[in-house]
């Protein structure tokens, strides 16, 4: 019989989102606790330098970022357990059953915050120039190219935003996709094929990243021809899409193309389950926007509690 344990919200995820969500919970008198399968700090320990989080115009190091999250958490005594969650499922009391890999959780509300994996390309030089050439995240690390030739790697609507994005700041930009033609939206690609400072590598792939310190050149394939040649480029913006792990959420909540559907309370289909950051159907995924997320997601889930302790409270609605 597993470990069981009662507590008013539980948090899945001790990234951004889930460490600002159980801050704000917390300050509301909510009991709650954070479970992370993996060390708190999510994909923030992978980012080498954030340059777009209000308040810090030196910069700061992911990594450092977290840190300062997880002492606030830490602060307000609020617990980080190091748990996999691995189903939720409704009880007869309307309660919610949290099973970790250690331990059954019963809740009131839970905030579902676990993020997303970007994908690599896995191939020679990608681990080893990462942060030095090799980005997962235009948006963030663009202007370091300002005036350089880069490369963007997919086919996507991201790897098209990124290309568009990345043709406003820098000399030029090879658009590199292993198809012939864009999976992108109709609009954008039209867009993005008429933009005269980007170039699509069509039916190419990456074989390898060079490169000493930073990003020199890549290694390229025609997967027609088998042909391979040198692309001297000082960036590589991989946009081949986020993992979102959400195989164990399928049967109980809507989902989006993996990603958990909410409303703008970031409440989900089902009543007492909200979700915050990454893992959520949004449009840019950011620490400002996971930030946002969790700081809403926290004051719906303290209204849901409210109302279920019988303070009068709020306006929390049922989901429809
Ligand atoms: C290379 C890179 C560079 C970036 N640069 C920037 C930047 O410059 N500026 C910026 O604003 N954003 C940047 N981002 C994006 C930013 O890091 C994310 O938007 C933000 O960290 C997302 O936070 P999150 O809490 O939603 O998810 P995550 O950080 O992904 O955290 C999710 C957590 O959930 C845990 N988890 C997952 N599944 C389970 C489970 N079943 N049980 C328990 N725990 C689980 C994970 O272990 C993880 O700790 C970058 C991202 C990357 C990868």
């Amino acid at each position: 019989m597993a470990n069981s344990r009662e507590v008013e919200l539980v948090i899945v995820g001790a990234g951004v989102a889930g460490c600002t969500a159980a801050i704000y919970a917390k300050r509301y008198g909510v009991d709650v606790v954070i479970l992370d399968k993996g060390i708190a700090g999510g994909q923030l320990l992978t980012v080498a330098r954030i340059d777009n989080f209000p308040g810090f115009p030196e910069g700061i190091s992911g990594v450092e970022l977290s840190q300062r999250v997880r002492q606030q958490v830490e602060n307000y005594g609020i617990e980080i357990i190091q748990q996999e969650v691995t189903n939720i499922s409704r009880q007869d009391n309307g309660r919610w059953l949290v099973q970790s890999t250690e331990a059954d959780w019963l809740t009131v509300a839970v905030v579902i915050a676990t993020g997303v994996v970007r994908r690599s390309l896995n191939v020679p030089g990608e681990k080893k120039l990462r942060g030095r050439g090799v980005s997962y995240c235009a948006i963030c690390d663009g202007f370091l190219f300002r005036g350089e030739t880069v490369a963007v790697v997919g086919g996507g609507n991201a790897a098209a935003e990124d290309a568009m994005y990345l043709a406003d700041i820098c000399e030029k930009v090879y658009l590199i996709h292993r198809r012939d033609r864009l999976r992108a939206d109709a609009y954008l690609g039209q867009r993005l094929l008429g933009n005269g400072n980007i170039e699509p590598l069509w039916n190419t792939v990456v074989q390898e990243i060079i490169g000493e310190e930073e990003v020199e050149q890549l290694r390229l394939r025609n997967t027609q021809t088998d042909a391979e040649w040198l692309l001297p480029v000082t960036g590589v913006f991989v946009a081949i899409g986020e993992i979102a792990h959400t195989d164990w959420l399928e049967d109980l909540l809507e989902l989006d193309d993996g990603f958990i559907r909410t409303d703008m309370s970031m409440r989900t289909n089902q009543p007492g389950i909200f979700a915050a950051g990454d893992i959520r159907n949004t449009v840019v995924r950011q620490v400002t926007t996971a930030v946002g997320d969790a700081t809403i997601a926290a004051y719906s889930a303290y209204q849901y509690i409210a109302q279920r302790r019988g303070e009068v409270y709020g306006e929390y609605q049922e989901p429809k």
